[in-house]
């Protein structure tokens, strides 16, 4: 039935969690449907990525090259459309990241095969993958179809699926050195720049008061920062919070700020974004206070108040003083 690809994401030494995820839902698909499952590592050292990546595949195919320490969408569009012509995967998934991004859209013209972006879930029917993908900022879901091809990619959101592991495997490593003939990328790797590197580091803390765009104004953050006193939490924000110079960027949330694993996560006055829960889908409770009943972001919360934030926070103040 071919094989299912997977390519490895990571970033400074440690493998990025899409990886997991994106290689819970190829196990998922493998065994329903008799796939093999490829997971392809480009890197510089694969030593400290292979032992968790054999786990949860069938094969391991790795390729190690300095030029492969930090990710290149030029290198790797050349590299991974020579792959794709060797073995001829059924489907190739790659993370709906920033890296992704940029990656994917090229392979897809490269190689001539369908690529359909920000998957949430993947079915296959009739030996065709279908994606379900969100639409009008996920107020609405669509199922959207390939033509028959003799591949197809996929890209999928991050926080779409758990990063367990499915099974036990212990894949076969297959070492490939990387082509003689793919020419020079124009771009090239300047530095990381953390957006963690303020005074706090969100991504380590146990509870997390976080606010959205419902705050109204800066002044009203006052009220809110008095709440994380008192209870002893760090505040985070989504974006449009950062975005007016309200907090620095190191305590925004989301696909384009930290990953956070709260044990637990207070949402005030977030709408409840993709890119703003791709940051919490490790976190251990979700409550959100939001005045409209139909936010996204009460689909993932584990408790949820309709109400006015600053109705909740007070009442929350009073009891905490009471
Ligand atoms: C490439 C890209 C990357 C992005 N990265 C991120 C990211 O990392 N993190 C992120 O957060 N976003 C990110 N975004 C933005 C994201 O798409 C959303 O626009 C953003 O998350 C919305 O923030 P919000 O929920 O605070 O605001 P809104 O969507 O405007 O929601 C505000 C919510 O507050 C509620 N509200 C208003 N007043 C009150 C009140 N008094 N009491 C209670 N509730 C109230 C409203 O009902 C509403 O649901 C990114 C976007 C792009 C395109």
């Amino acid at each position: 039935m071919g094989e299912i690809f997977v390519v490895v994401e990571h970033r400074a030494g440690e493998i990025r969690e899409i990886t997991f995820q994106m290689l819970w839902k190829a196990n998922e698909l493998a065994q329903a449907h008799s796939h093999g499952l490829t997971a392809v590592i480009l890197c510089a050292d694969g030593e400290a990525f292979i032992p968790a990546i054999r786990e949860r595949a069938d094969r391991v195919i790795v390729m190690e090259d300095e030029k492969l320490k930090h990710f290149n969408a030029e290198r790797y569009k050349e590299i991974l459309t020579g792959l794709i012509e060797e073995h001829r995967p059924f489907l190739t998934l790659i993370g709906h990241t920033p890296w992704g991004m940029e990656l994917a859209p090229g392979l897809s013209v490269k190689t001539g095969l369908p690529l359909i972006t920000d998957g949430i879930n993947i079915l296959i029917e009739d030996g065709v993958p279908k994606v379900i993908r969100q639409i009008y900022s996920g107020k609405l879901f669509s199922k959207v179809s390939f033509k028959p091809s003799e591949g197809y990619l996929i890209s999928l959101r991050p926080g779409a699926f758990p990063a367990d592991k499915l099974g036990d495997l212990q894949g076969d490593l297959l070492k490939q050195n990387i082509p003689t003939d793919i020419p020079e990328p124009r771009k090239r790797f300047v530095e990381f720049v953390d957006t963690a590197a303020g005074k706090l580091d969100i991504s380590q803390a146990e509870f997390l008061i976080s606010i959205g765009r419902g705050i109204g104004e800066e002044e009203n953050i006052k009220s809110v920062q008095e709440l994380v006193e008192m209870m002893g939490g760090i505040i985070s924000c989504s974006r449009p919070v950062v975005d007016k110079n309200w907090l620095p960027k190191y305590h925004q949330v989301g696909t384009s700020g930290k990953t956070v694993k709260p044990k637990v996560y207070l949402a005030l006055g977030i709408s409840g974004a993709f890119q703003h829960v791709a940051g919490i889908s490790g976190a251990g409770t979700v409550i959100a206070v939001n005045k409209d009943k139909k936010a996204p972001i009460f689909r993932i919360a584990d408790y949820g108040v309709v109400d006015d934030l600053f109705k909740v926070v007070e009442a929350l103040k009073d009891k905490l003083k009471g």
